[in-house]
């Protein structure tokens, strides 16, 4: 048997990954109190090699004694929250960059990305008139999962990019080196976005007394920004009128707004792990809701072990070949008590498919008697290579892969508890198709991502739109 690990004894484990080996499931409260450890003991997926094994060591024991980003009781609230689109009695909406950059932290583009969101939860809550969960896919989207560890160019082969919390994008030696001090300047630009997120949509920003001022310089660039702009008229008609009834419009001042990430980096989230004092539960404190992808959800591996052990919202990515078995036993492994908003399925399976895989794990998980989200990524299924090279998506077939999981959930009676989408707030070409169609041939003008392409902010409003007729009907 391996050595025994107290609490925020992981930095230590982490000097010698390969020595430390739990093979005893604690039962509580110690399973708590290991959440930062036990899943040392199974094997980790998308670890990166990394050279300088004390500099892991160093720099996870910084993090381990370091403050926490977020609250236990804001990852408590979300996971109401969650239990509400469970329920079917609200709508998650999440977004933002398929991989976050050290250079883009703090600047205008995540005001941008934030924007977006917000008028996209507009829509959506006039169209539906239920609740919109708003989480941003930021302040901690750093790494990145590779389906190949190398990448080839010009017959030089070099480490994959894994995102700037490992290594630099930049094809050079030097560049995709995995360095541990990487993840101790994640932990800052965490940091740094999460005060600009906090202090924007707390501060006035998000006030939805500003619900015209989000569109600005768009209307007149965009169908959908006009569509938009009708309806802020509208919003802006209706609080007048409450105002004039004597309802305090105060109230919509701020909006609430959580954030996470693919918990990837077991290293990195380990250090941050908490235990709370009062409950003796473990929370991920790197963010509120953070999602295993489909590359690292087996069942024995050290994700699913790690996530099992921490009381956040947390998210399962399911792709086109999850099998109804899979999913049962993710429920049995991550959501024991079946709570409801503990677990929601991200489901990317493609266009093509959903229609196809969707209904058999929905029916099944419902016959098990667990309450999970289901959630639509209309991204990653459905990525595909331009003439030109660029990795690209095409609008049509990810409104296609919405289409089909509603109406999967409106055949079964379920509820389809919303989308997770790659996007952003500029106006970058790496998505073709929308309403201001990007082509093929634009692709190259404003290609900006670091690694899966955004739709880009009108393609967002469009979706948005779209995706409200669905919800309508
Ligand atoms: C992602 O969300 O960027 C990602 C890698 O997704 P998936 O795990 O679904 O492939
Ligand atoms: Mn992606």
């Amino acid at each position: 048997a391996g050595r025994r690990a107290a609490p925020g004894a992981a930095s230590t484990a982490a000097a010698a990954p390969a020595a430390a080996a739990f093979t005893v499931h604690d039962a509580a409260p110690a399973a708590s109190a290991s959440a930062a450890s036990s899943w040392r003991a199974f094997p980790a997926r998308q670890q990166p090699d990394w050279p300088d094994v004390a500099a892991l060591g160093a720099v996870t024991r910084g993090l381990a004694a370091a403050p926490p980003l977020v609250a236990a009781a804001e990852c408590d609230l979300l996971r109401r929250r969650m239990a509400a689109v469970a329920r079917g009695e609200a709508i998650l909406l999440q977004g933002g960059d398929c991989a976050e950059t050290f250079a883009g932290t703090g600047t205008e583009s995540l005001r941008g990305t934030l924007r977006t969101l917000l008028q996209m939860a507009v829509v959506l809550t006039h169209a539906t008139a239920l609740p919109v969960v708003k989480v941003g896919r930021m302040a901690g989207q750093y790494a990145k999962p590779r389906s190949s560890p190398v990448e080839e160019r010009d017959g030089v082969t070099l480490p994959s990019y894994r995102g700037d919390a490992v290594n630099g994008l930049e094809f050079t030696a030097g560049a995709r080196r995995p360095d541990a001090g990487r993840l101790r300047a994640m932990y800052d630009a965490s940091a740094r976005s999460l005060n600009l997120v906090r202090a924007l949509t707390t501060g006035g920003f998000a006030d939805l007394r500003q619900v015209h001022a989000w569109n600005q310089g768009f209307v007149a660039a965009s169908g959908a920004g006009e569509r938009y702009e009708q309806l802020a008229d509208e919003i802006g008609r209706s609080l007048a009128f409450m105002r004039a009834c004597g309802v305090d419009t105060r109230e919509v001042a701020t909006a609430e707004f959580f954030v996470g990430h693919e918990g990837l980096l077991l290293d990195y989230e380990a250090a941050l792990t908490r235990v709370e004092p009062g409950t003796g539960r473990a929370y991920a404190t790197s963010g509120h809701l953070l999602w295993i992808g489909e590359r690292t959800r087996e069942l024995d591996g050290a994700h699913v072990e790690y996530f099992s052990r921490i009381a956040n919202p947390i998210a399962v990515k399911l792709g086109p070949t999850t099998t109804p078995d899979t999913v049962l036993a993710l429920v049995d492994r991550l959501d024991p008590d079946r709570e409801p908003g503990r677990l929601t399925f991200v489901v990317r399976a493609g266009a093509d498919r959903v229609r196809d895989v969707l209904p058999t794990l929905v029916e099944k998980v419902n016959a098990e008697g667990a309450q999970v989200c289901w959630v639509s990524d209309p991204m990653h299924g459905n990525t595909t290579t331009a003439p030109s090279g660029h990795k690209t998506r095409r609008f049509d077939t990810v409104l296609d892969e919405v289409r089909g999981f509603v109406e999967v959930h409106r055949e079964l009676g379920t509820h389809p508890g919303g989308i997770h989408v790659e996007l952003t707030g500029d106006d970058v070409t790496e998505c073709v198709g929308g309403g201001n169609a990007v082509l093929e041939e634009d692709l190259p003008d404003r290609y900006e991502t670091a690694c899966d392409p955004r739709l880009n902010h009108a393609q967002s409003l469009d979706l948005a739109f779209l995706l409200a007729e669905q919800y309508r009907s």
